[in-house]
């Protein structure tokens, strides 16, 4: 599997993991059986350096992640967790004696490694946890409570996240499981991703000083950079899903026999799969810059605007899609095991990533912060004319320019804050789908039709000029604004001439 190129390393494993089709998978925990073909196919592999016997590859930790969750969107959740949340860090942070024990029963077992960060009563507040860690001779003694771990009652190793009980300073420390300690006290029935198992877990157990791993950002930095991983990767659960969503939604509305003909012959049916294809370009374009612009290799701080945009943009359109292609099933859309459409849990595993890895509000709060505060440095005082300076969000430039953005930098409260965040994400978004539609894609699998991008271009021109309007309804709820008269009304028409805006 080292050996191979990258190519037949892929191939292959896309080619290997039909049984593991979400129709077909039990709606349970994995099996470790199933978890060992999945290892023998290579899963971890690109998450573990070439010194260490993996095949150290950023592409190719994305590809695995985007081909499994095209197959079975909870396993590329899985995948994704287990490489780029628990393996990355070790890979990053660990301590040389650390990641010969790591890597080397990843290589061999059917092993999973995962993130204990949220508490009961700190998830969105990191800050607020009450898991500490103290020095006790050769070891770290770290006790606490952890809820919603992904794993719980599985995983054998854990990086989790402690705070100093009386400095201000956050340690991030390898546990393996049997060493004792680590305990679910209580499984958690989740809606959706089942082949993960979800509960609440006591900590009371000691680490030996070199599983601490080396962190050394103030407050929260560390834990915003291995996130930014994490959030990122949605772009490659997106684009794996929205393919999947999307050539189901068409398979299904071509083959549902409607009067003398199909739904495919209803104009708002085909506009309908037409939007789960258009979230799919976009999702697309997302993964692409993911792939092709960042590197799990390297450290993420500075890319801390693309993943928080990323993360915000491809689990929202995530959600929209699996509404509407289960809408498009009708009545056996919301039957689970339906034999003709995999909605139902399409719907239920799509339904909470906007709400985990840092709730989107949350995030978008956090994208808006970033941004204004660059705004005001720049001393520029038209928003517009920032965009078009601003790194990530330049290429949208030209598509803005009849969309009124001037008062949305104007001190805005913080509900404004947040809807200012998710219009960035998709102003980041018609970015990324410019930048792509002047790329050839990286393989056919992630070809789309140059027509595409003007109308994935459009649909996002059309939620921004709502969710400007949105910004000002907030404002009149809130009272900030005069209550009478209407709405600003849209003054722009959203066109998707492929000529306009295209450079
Ligand atoms: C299926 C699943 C898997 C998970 N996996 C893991 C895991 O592997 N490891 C781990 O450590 N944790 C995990 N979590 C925990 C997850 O990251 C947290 O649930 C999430 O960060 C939100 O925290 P909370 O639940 O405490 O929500 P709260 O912080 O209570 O937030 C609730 C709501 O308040 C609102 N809100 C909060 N802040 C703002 C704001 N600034 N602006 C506007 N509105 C706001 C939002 O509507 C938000 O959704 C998982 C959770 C789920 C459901």
């Amino acid at each position: 599997m080292v050996d191979l190129d990258s190519t037949e390393f892929l191939d292959n494993f896309r080619r290997s993991i039909e049984e593991f089709d979400s129709s077909r998978l039990p709606q349970e925990p994995l099996s470790r059986e199933s978890l060992r073909k999945l290892v023998d196919l290579g899963i971890y592999l690109p998450a573990i350096p070439r010194e260490y016997g993996g095949r150290e590859s950023h592409r190719e930790m994305c590809e695995v992640i985007e081909i499994m969750s095209e197959r079975n969107l909870p396993l590329g959740m899985y995948t994704m967790i287990v490489t780029v949340l628990f393996l990355r860090n070790v890979a990053s942070s660990g301590d040389d004696a650390l990641k010969e024990e790591v890597f080397d029963d990843f290589l061999h077992n059917p092993v999973i490694g995962g993130l204990a960060f949220t508490e009961p009563s700190s998830g969105s507040n990191l800050a607020r946890m009450q898991t500490t860690y103290h020095d006790d001779g050769d070891t770290y003694r770290i006790t606490g409570t952890k809820h919603w771990q992904a794993f719980s009652e599985q995983a054998d190793w854990w990086i989790i996240c402690a705070k100093h009980p009386e400095r201000k300073e956050f340690g991030y420390f390898a546990h393996k499981r049997s060493d004792g300690g680590f305990v679910t006290t209580e499984v958690y029935d989740s809606l959706g991703l089942k082949n993960l198992g979800y509960g609440l877990n006591t900590l009371d157990l000691r680490v030996p000083r070199h599983y601490r791993l080396t962190k050394s950002r103030e407050s929260l930095g560390d834990a915003a950079e291995i996130l930014c991983g994490s959030r990122f990767s949605k772009a490659a659960m997106a684009s794996g899903f929205l393919r999947r969503l999307s050539t189901e939604s068409l398979r299904h509305v071509n083959s549902r026999k409607i009067g003398d003909g199909t739904l495919h012959d209803i104009d708002y049916v085909r506009y309908k799969v037409s939007r789960i294809q258009q979230n799919y370009v976009v999702c697309n374009a997302l993964y692409r810059q993911l792939m092709l612009a960042e590197d799990y290799y390297t450290d993420l701080e500075n890319s801390m605007f693309a993943s928080l945009a990323t993360k915000v943009l491809a689990s929202e359109f995530m959600l929209e899609s699996a509404i509407d292609y289960q809408q498009l099933c009708g009545g056996e859309g919301y039957r689970t095991g339906a034999p003709d459409n995999i909605a139902a849990y399409a719907l239920l595993d799509a339904r909470v990533y906007t709400i985990f890895d840092g709730t989107n509000d949350l995030l978008c709060q956090h994208l808006a912060t970033l941004f204004l505060r660059q705004f005001q440095q720049s001393g520029l005082r038209s928003p517009l004319e920032f965009i078009g300076r601003f790194g990530y969000l330049e290429d949208a430039f030209f598509h803005l320019t009849d969309i009124n953005l001037s008062h949305i930098a104007d001190a805005p409260s913080q509900e404004k804050i947040v809807i200012l965040g998710r219009i960035l994400s998709r102003i980041y978004g018609i970015s990324t789908l410019q930048k792509a539609s002047r790329s050839t894609a990286p393989s056919t699998r992630l070809a789309v039709d140059d027509a595409d991008y003007p109308k994935a271009i459009a649909v996002l021109k059309n939620e921004i000029i709502g969710l400007v309007n949105e910004y000002e309804l907030a404002g009149r709820l809130a009272g900030t604004q005069t209550p009478s008269g209407p709405l600003r009304p849209h003054t722009t028409t959203v066109t998707f001439d492929s000529k306009v805006g295209m450079r």
